[in-house]
């Protein structure tokens, strides 16, 4: 799993403290790091937003939640599919509402992506 390093923006290895690249520390786990993860959500490229999903995700905490709800209405799809599967990563049934929304997309990719983790969220529960 690759995350990014909140200094220099380039892509560092999630089990490594220090960024391979600039050196800066990275705590991955910290509020610090979330805040600057999320704020670089709204000025950065598609590319980067999604690898911003996905290291919320692979972080697991639930404090993200707000900000991957948001990125489902990104108009990129790649960015919305990651911020789906981060929400699945993270685990909480709480969002399957809002996951629900990304169910009505033309994109296949995306949908069956929403299907998954709604099953992963609700189980039985899914209804789809
Ligand atoms: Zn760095």
């Amino acid at each position: 799993m690759v995350i990014l390093c909140p200094v220099c923006w380039n892509e560092t290895d999630a089990t490594l403290v220090v960024c391979r690249n600039c050196g800066a520390m990275v705590d991955l786990y910290s509020a610090a790091y979330e805040r600057q993860l999320a704020a670089e959500l709204d000025r950065c490229d598609a590319k980067r937003r999604a690898l911003i999903c996905w290291t919320l995700g692979y972080r697991g905490r639930r404090s993200a939640i707000p900000v991957l709800v948001e990125r489902l209405r990104d108009p990129d799809s790649q960015v919305c599919e990651a911020a789906v599967r981060s929400l699945g990563e993270i685990g909480d049934p709480s969002v399957a509402d809002a996951v629900k929304k990304v169910l009505t997309t033309e994109n296949d990719g995306l949908r069956s992506a929403a299907q998954y983790v709604l099953r992963t969220l609700l189980g039985s529960r899914a209804e789809l």
